[in-house]
């Protein structure tokens, strides 16, 4: 079976992820809309000076700087922590609560002194909950909380100076018609914005499981199943490209072939798993005497291919011997007894050749160690190397 790595995340897991990071963003969004506000209470200072009492303009900005520092503390915070839904979603709350407070308050200490200062701060309490919508478009709760405290606050405080306000009906029929409309709006393009978050997401897991699944078919296509090593495949990669560094800028490398001598007898006498196995054991000894350079592939039953970069024939044919020592230095199992040797052919790598004709020369070396007794490494077109014993 390929590795497809990790399970899908089910829809449900997608939607909280989506709603998490909907509150992140909306945290940040908020924090950096709220640096704005000082920008509205120009505006109110403007639009009502001389028009109402400068004590009660200074008492409200002077309220509504102690929330606003309060708001600020708190998603500082909540940035630093790294938000979360289920942990702050209170605070954040919070946070819209006081900001409406502030705005509803415009009601009870700025306005029911001039008319048409009182219609242009209605307008204004319009425009900042339309400005607070696309902040809050990705975490609806805290939205509502804003408007309802703002609206809250608003009418109580219309209530409280209605004697003074000329028009207080009618400000709190407009403040709610407007509010609720905005709101119902908000939800539908909100929980488009939700689903389209949510669709990245899933795209971007889908991208990621496609990333792992893919890694794991190339590992597949180039791996040897049994003894984890290099395939055939793997290897004619290896050294087309070992070749093309060598014919463009001489870059020496050797290569070994090795067969396992008498392999069958393994099989016959033992059984196939038991043949696996070592096979997979030989494989392992071969490691061990390798550098990190160096590349060992299957190359078919009993034989392997190994790849040796920046060395010559000499230093080819000694790490050749190693191995071959390394192999018959002891059983590779007691129980069932399996002492193995291999027979390794050695050939440098010499321009114009190609991997056929450096393949077809180790093959004759190997070919000329089987002639030879087994147990012992040939030197390409060259001479042998009697195992030291
Ligand atoms: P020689 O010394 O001449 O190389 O003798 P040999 O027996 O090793 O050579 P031969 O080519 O006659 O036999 C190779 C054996 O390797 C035959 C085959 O059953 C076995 N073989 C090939 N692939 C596998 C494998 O994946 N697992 C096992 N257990 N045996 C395998
Ligand atoms: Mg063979
Ligand atoms: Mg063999």
């Amino acid at each position: 079976m390929p590795n497809a790595g990790p399970a899908p995340p089910t829809a449900a897991a997608m939607t909280d992820l989506a709603r998490q990071a909907g509150f992140a963003q909306c945290v940040t969004l908020l924090r950096k809309t709220l640096r704005l506000a000082p920008v509205g209470w120009i505006l109110v200072a403007w639009l009502a000076w001389g028009r109402t009492p400068a004590a009660n303009l200074a008492t409200w900005i002077g309220i509504f700087a102690v929330l606003w520092l309060a708001n600020l503390v708190t998603l500082h915070r909540l940035e630093r922590a790294g938000p979360q839904v289920d942990r702050d979603a209170p605070a954040l709350i919070r946070v819209a609560v006081f900001d409406g407070l502030a705005w509803g308050l415009l009601v009870l200490l700025v306005m029911g002194h001039d008319r048409i200062l009182d219609s242009w701060l209605a307008v204004v309490l319009c425009g900042v909950v339309s400005q607070n919508a696309p902040t809050y478009i990705t975490y609806r709760p805290a939205f509502r909380a804003l408007v309802a405290a703002m609206w809250a606050t608003a009418l109580v405080s219309a209530t409280v100076i209605a004697e003074r306000l000329h028009a207080a009906p009618q400000l709190a029929a407009g403040l709610t018609v407007y509010f609720l409309l905005l709101v119902n709006s908000m939800q539908l393009i909100s929980r488009r914005v939700t689903e389209g978050i949510r669709l990245q997401l899933e795209n971007a897991a889908l991208a990621g499981q496609l990333e792992v699944a893919l890694q794991g078919m190339e590992r597949q296509a180039t791996t040897d199943p049994l003894t984890g090593r290099m395939n055939r495949r793997a290897l004619d990669t290896l050294l087309a490209r070992y070749i093309q560094e060598g014919r463009e800028r001489g870059a020496r490398f050797a290569l070994l072939m090795l067969d396992v001598d008498h392999f069958k007898r393994i099989n016959d006498e033992h059984g196939h798993p038991v043949g696996d196995q070592a096979l997979c054991r030989i494989a392992d000894r071969i490691g061990t005497q390798l550098r990190s350079g160096d590349s060992c592939a299957r190359y078919g039953g009993e034989e392997f291919v190994i790849v040796l970069p920046r060395v010559d024939a000499e230093a080819a044919s000694d790490i050749a011997e190693r191995i071959r020592a390394e192999v018959a230095s002891a059983p590779l199992a007691t129980r069932p007894p399996l002492a193995v040797t291999v027979s390794i052919g050695v050939a440098e790598y010499r321009a114009p050749m190609t991997a056929a004709s450096l393949l077809a020369r180790a093959d004759r070396a190997v070919y000329a160690a089987k002639r030879g007794g087994r147990n012992r490494v040939v030197l390409a077109d060259s001479t042998s190397f009697e195992p030291s014993r």
